[in-house]
């Protein structure tokens, strides 16, 4: 998941990029609004972490903008003010969630997921697909009763794919979600990823197929009598 941290305290803001990084995000930090704006009329992301207490324009007035400019992505604020009128002013202005800090990183990891989960309509914290099961709160894949070792950015990719299936996903955004900015891998590397998780997933009856000029789609490889595509 590639995620935005717009945070003008370096020490929170490396804090937290740390925390996310290590739990599989892709994550991109920026230290103003302005500078959020800026990366976002370019680049896409699957969920926002919005820090309220920002120079100049602050988190509310930036929340307000993306959400006028058509940007529908989940956004959380951070804030370290606890008054009810900027929470309900937060909400109105289309934040989705609040996080007051100081708060544990366990806890935005859960709210995390549920946002993801609910701009994604899913109803639990694990993700299907055919036999393959990927438990994303215990960071554990499974198909066929065995577990299936993932890399980092394999899991990264899989959770992609999944919350996208049956859909296909564009091999730019995919990159994207796999290393945001500064841990650059090529879009040609994608297709290695790709090519260890047909190696991980078709002896469970999974393709990876390749949609040439645009991306990747997970499919099922032997129709099942009883699986039904929506
Ligand atoms: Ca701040």
């Amino acid at each position: 998941m590639r995620l935005l941290l717009v945070e003008d305290d370096v020490m929170v803001a490396s804090g937290i990029k740390l925390g996310l990084s290590d739990a599989g995000y892709a994550v991109d930090w920026v230290g103003s609004a302005e500078r959020a704006e800026d990366v976002l009329q370019n680049e896409t992301f699957d969920i926002a972490v919005i820090d309220l207490g920002l120079p100049k324009l602050d988190g509310l007035e930036l929340t307000r903008r993306l959400r006028c400019n058509g940007l529908t992505m989940p956004v959380l604020i951070l804030t370290a003010r606890d008054a009810l009128c900027d929470r309900v002013q937060g909400l109105d202005l289309g934040a989705d969630d609040y996080l007051l800090k100081p708060f544990e990183l366990p806890e935005l990891l859960a709210r995390l997921r549920a946002l993801l989960r609910r701009s994604q309509a899913a109803t639990s914290a694990t993700l299907s697909f055919g036999a393959l099961q990927l438990d994303t709160a215990n960071h554990e894949a499974r198909a066929n009763g065995q577990s299936i070792e993932l890399g980092p950015r394999e899991w990264t990719a899989i959770e992609y794919l999944l919350i996208h299936a049956p859909k296909p996903v564009n091999k730019n955004k995919l990159l994207q979600a796999m290393t945001g900015w500064d841990k650059g891998i090529t879009l040609n590397a994608i297709e290695v990823y790709m090519s260890r998780l047909r190696g991980k997933l078709e002896p469970h009856g999974i393709g990876v197929r390749c949609i040439r000029g645009f991306g990747y789609r997970l499919e099922l490889l032997e129709a099942l009598p009883d699986a039904r595509a929506e």
